[in-house]
C-alpha cells in the first residue's frame, strides 16, 4: 500500500485540517493524538449544552462528505430532542465509490480523530451508542480501529461519565461483507441489524426511524472527522476555510491518468484546473485531458473544456454534475469513452441489489449494450437505445445505486457520442492501439 506520509505526495497549497497528525509517527496512537490537542474539542462540547454544538455545526456549512452533500448539523437537529427510545450515531466507512480512498487514510492515521467526532456527535443528539461500519474489504483498519476505542476506553474518553461528564457513550466496529450498496444509509442499517443488506424505503429518514427502528443519525467518516476542528475553532472559522454554504476543507482524491496521484486535502471551492495542473503535476506523459470524474464514478462527466469550476458542491451541481465523494478521475486524450463508459456499467451492474427492475435490467442491460461496440455486434440504434434505458432507469428507483449508473452513461452519451458513432463506422475500436486498458 501506498504510504500517504510520503512528502512526495504533499503539495503546498494543501491546507491540512484533518490530515495535520498524518505526518507524526505513530499517529494513531492516543498519546500522539491527546499530545496535539486531541480530546480538546470533546472537553470543551461538554461544557456546552447539546443544542449549541448542532449550531455550531449547522454554522460551520459541514456538509456530508459521503457523496450527498446533506448540512450535518440539519440532519442531527432533525433527531427528537424528546423520545423513549435509544439513539444511534453510526459512521458510516463504507467506502466503496470507485475513485474514492479518503476515508481509509483518516481512519488508519487519526482514528481518535474519528472516534472523537463520533462522542461529541452522541453528545449533541444526546445518543449513548455508536457503531462505525467498515466495508470488508476494509478488514484491516478494524485492528486499528479496535485498539484505538479500546485506548479511549482505558484513558476515559468512552464509556461511563466520559471525563466527569455524566455522560456515558460506547462505541463499537462492525464489517460489511464488501458490498457498495450498503453504503447507502439505510442498506447500512439493514446489514448493521444482521439483515440482508437492501435499502430501505424513505421516508421515514433514519433521524426518526433509523437502527433498530430508533432515531439514528448516520454520517459519513470525514464528515465526523472535521467535527472536533469545528468545536474547537467555532463554526464560523470552519465556515470561512470554504466558499459560500460550503464549508471547510475536503479530501480529494486524485487518480487516473495524472502525474502526481494522491489524497489532497485542499479548501472546499478549490478550483478543478488548478487541481490537475498544480496539484496533480497535470495529465501524465503531456498528454491532453480529455475527460474528469469529479466526484466519484457516479457523478457525470466533465470535459476539457469544463474544468474552469469551483471544487464544491453548488458550483458542481450548476454545471450539471456533483463533488460527490471528492474521487477526481482524469482521463488523457487516448481514453475510450465507450470502454470508461463499459467499465463503469459493469460495476454497477455487479453491484446492483436487484431488488428494483430498472437498476436490475437496466444496468446489465448497459453493460450488455456497450459490451458489443468492442466486439464487432454494435447496432446504429445502440447510443439511442443506451439514452433511452439510461432514462428509464434515473429518478425511478428506490435507492441511489439506479441514479449512480444513469447519471455518468447519460453525460458520456451526450458529451462524447461521436466516439459511439465512430465505433459503429469502423466496425472496431479507433483508441484500441493507444487507449490504457481501463478493464
Ligand atoms: Fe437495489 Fe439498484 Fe434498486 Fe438500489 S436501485 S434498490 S441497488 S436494484
Amino acid at each position: 500500500m501506498a504510504d500517504y506520509r510520503n512528502p512526495m505526495l504533499g503539495s503546498p497549497l494543501e491546507v491540512k485540517v484533518l490530515t495535520r497528525r498524518f505526518d507524526l509517527a505513530n499517529s494513531a496512537s492516543i498519546a500522539v493524538y491527546v499530545a496535539h490537542e486531541g480530546y480538546q474539542a470533546l472537553k470543551k462540547a461538554f461544557g456546552m449544552k447539546p443544542d449549541e454544538v448542532i449550531n455550531e455545526v449547522k454554522k460551520s456549512n459541514l456538509r456530508g462528505r459521503g457523496g450527498a452533500g446533506f448540512n450535518a448539523g440539519m440532519k442531527w437537529s432533525f433527531v427528537p430532542g424528546q423520545t423513549t427510545k435509544p439513539k444511534y450515531v453510526v459512521s458510516n466507512a463504507d467506502e466503496s465509490e470507485p475513485g474514492t480512498c479518503k476515508d481509509r487514510v483518516l481512519m488508519e492515521y487519526d482514528p481518535h480523530q474519528l472516534i472523537e467526532g463520533i462522542v461529541i456527535a452522541g453528545y449533541a443528539i444526546q445518543s449513548h451508542q455508536g457503531y462505525i461500519y467498515i466495508r470488508g474489504e476494509y478488514r484491516y483498519l478494524m485492528d486499528i480501529l479496535d485498539r484505538a476505542i479500546e485506548e479511549a476506553y482505558a484513558q476515559g474518553y468512552l464509556g461511563k461519565n466520559i471525563l466527569g461528564s455524566g455522560f456515558d457513550f460506547d462505541l463499537a466496529t462492525h464489517t460489511g461483507a464488501g458490498a457498495y450498496e450498503c453504503g447507502e444509509e439505510t442498506a447500512l442499517l439493514n446489514s448493521l441489524e444482521g439483515l440482508r443488506g437492501y435499502p430501505r424505503v424513505k421516508p421515514p429518514f433514519p433521524a426518526l426511524i433509523g437502527l433498530y427502528g430508533c432515531p439514528t443519525i448516520i454520517n459519513n467518516v470525514e464528515t465526523l472527522s472535521n467535527v472536533p476542528h469545528i468545536i474547537s475553532h467555532g463554526g464560523d472559522w470552519y465556515a470561512k476555510l470554504g466558499t459560500p454554504n460550503n464549508g471547510g476543507t475536503r479530501l480529494f482524491c486524485l487518480s487516473g491518468h495524472i502525474e502526481r496521484p494522491g489524497i489532497y486535502e485542499l479548501p472546499m471551492g478549490f478550483p478543478l484546473r488548478q487541481m490537475i495542473e498544480d496539484v496533480g503535476g497535470g495529465v501524465w506523459h503531456g498528454k491532453k485531458l480529455k475527460c474528469v470524474i469529479p466526484g466519484g464514478s457516479s457523478c457525470p462527466v466533465l470535459t476539457a473544456d469544463e474544468i474552469d469550476v469551483p471544487m464544491d458542491f453548488d458550483s458542481l451541481a450548476r454545471i450539471g454534475s456533483m463533488l460527490g465523494s471528492g474521487g477526481v478521475v482524469i482521463l488523457d486524450e487516448d481514453t475510450c469513452m465507450v470502454k470508461a463508459a463499459w467499465r463503469i456499467m459493469k460495476f454497477y451492474a455487479h453491484e446492483s441489489c436487484g431488488w428494483c427492475v430498472p437498476c436490475r435490467e437496466g444496468t446489465h442491460w448497459l453493460k450488455t449494450l456497450l459490451e458489443r461496440f468492442h466486439s464487432d455486434g454494435g447496432m446504429p440504434d445502440d447510443p439511442d437505445t443506451a439514452l433511452d434505458v439510461s432514462y428509464n432507469i434515473l429518478g425511478k428507483t428506490l435507492c441511489p445505486l439506479g441514479d449512480a449508473a444513469a447519471m455518468p452513461m447519460i453525460s458520456i452519451l451526450k458529451k462524447f457520442r461521436h466516439e459511439f458513432e465512430e465505433h459503429l463506422k469502423l466496425g472496431s475500436c479507433p483508441y484500441e492501439k493507444r487507449a490504457v486498458n481501463v478493464a
